[in-house]
């Protein structure tokens, strides 16, 4: 795999710190819009890739400023969306250079791109190697052509399999499949034609949710209208036995509730570190940030979220980066900054922890928590553990195989 050669020179050579830095990118722009989406985007023709790297810059410069403490070099950078297949490996290129000036990167970095599978085609995949990259993300979704039109995606279920092996003659040894399932109309019959398909393209890596249903989408207002019929409760569950039972098979391992990988190694490296709470820097509209900074009990952690409408950060953002301090294009006007309290603070920690497979390591909670938070929880879990829905070994907590189907009541219990 083909990394950058400015990456490769300054890999290790940034400071030492007591945790690698996690760095997300937004880029909130599609051609379309899906029926199911609640993801920060808009639809456009074309790309503002000039403004909106001048943003992205412009906003980094800023949050290096007020981060305090010292930076780290980049253990993983995420491209989220939005579609960012849809800009051009010169804008990566540019991007991640810029990174690995201003901070550096560890040694072999996790760097993943989100794509659609229509925008997949050889020259731009080599150059997005070329830029540094070294994870896709690809939005399959389905293989169902009744599917893919009730989600309203742009690709077709031809495209997937033509996208995965462009991928893979272009050397891409990372390469995750999202899926969603328990659309309305899909039978246990779709989603294991769905799983077969998605198998057969032998992914490192794959993340499925089942369809959920946000306020305003297409989709949602559909059912609200009684023109679609969400699946129904018993139908999730024996889906989602399916899916396990089928992923297992085929050697792709549950480590969080919804992702799978075929060993550690294609674990998602961003995800883990969001999943257990590692400070985190979000560049871009509609993107966040958020770290440990402990000063109070109803100060423990910051997070800031940006602006989701795209037009009014590359405004602002020019308006900064043209040298204008005034009060409208301050951050303070297109981000919003939040304090998570130190009980709140456990609460996800908790949630999030008994998320993953492993579980979370109750020494560790005890450290950051006290134990006065740490105890009850323990013996809450006694109750649970005795009914084999939770298992405590080695001072990990975590959710047995019987309990996975009940997390969020088990979870609901604990707090
Ligand atoms: S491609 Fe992704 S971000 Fe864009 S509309 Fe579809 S689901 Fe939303």
């Amino acid at each position: 795999m083909k990394i950058q050669e400015s990456i490769k020179k300054r890999a290790g050579q940034a400071p030492a710190g007591s945790f690698p830095a996690h760095l997300y990118v937004h880029l909130p722009f599609c051609l379309s819009r899906c029926h199911y989406c609640a993801f920060p985007s808009i639809a456009v023709a074309e790309v503002p890739e000039k403004e909106y790297l001048t943003a992205l810059l412009t906003e980094f410069r800023f949050r290096r400023k007020s981060w305090s403490g010292s930076l780290q070099p980049l253990s993983t950078l995420y491209f989220g969306g939005g579609t960012p297949s849809l800009f051009s490996p010169a804008f990566f290129s540019e991007i991640i250079d810029f990174f690995a000036r201003e901070i550096g990167f560890i040694d072999a970095p996790e760097l993943t791109l989100e794509a659609n599978p229509a925008d997949i085609e050889e020259t731009r995949i080599s150059g997005y190697l070329a830029a540094g990259i070294n994870r896709i993300s690809l939005g399959a979704q389905t293989f169902s052509t009744a599917g893919l039109r009730l989600l309203g995606r742009r690709h077709s279920a031809a495209m997937i399999g033509r996208a995965v092996s462009v991928l893979r003659q272009a050397q891409v040894e990372n390469l995750s499949l999202d899926l969603i399932y328990a659309w309305p109309g899909q039978r246990t019959a779709d989603l294991f034609y769905d799983l077969r398909k998605l198998t057969e393209l032998a992914p490192e890596h794959v993340s499925a949710y089942s369809l959920s249903f946000e306020p305003g989408c297409e989709i949602t207002k559909a059912v609200a209208a009684g023109n679609l019929q969400p699946v129904g409760e018993d139908l999730q569950l024996e889906m989602m036995h399916l899916l396990e039972d089928n992923l297992d098979n085929a050697g792709l391992c549950r480590y969080e509730v919804s992702n799978f990988a075929r060993s550690h190694r294609w674990q998602s490296r961003h995800n883990l570190a969001c999943w257990q709470l590692k400070d985190f820097i979000g560049l871009g509209a509609g993107a966040c940030g958020g770290r440990y900074c402990r000063k109070t009990h109803e100060h423990w952690v910051e997070r800031y979220s940006n602006t989701p409408d795209p037009n009014f950060y590359m405004q602002q953002l020019q308006q900064v980066a043209l040298g204008s301090h005034s009060e409208d294009c301050a951050p303070a006007a297109w981000s919003l900054k939040e304090f998570v309290d130190f009980t709140s603070s456990f609460s996800e920690a908790l949630m999030l922890g008994l998320r993953l497979r492993h579980g979370i390591d109750l020494n560790s909670l005890e450290s950051e928590y006290g134990s006065e938070k740490v105890a009850p929880v323990i013996s809450k879990a006694q109750l649970l553990c005795a009914e084999g829905m939770l298992e405590i070994n080695n001072d990990r907590l975590r959710i047995t195989d019987s309990g996975l189907y009940l997390t969020d009541t088990i979870i609901n219990h604990l707090l």
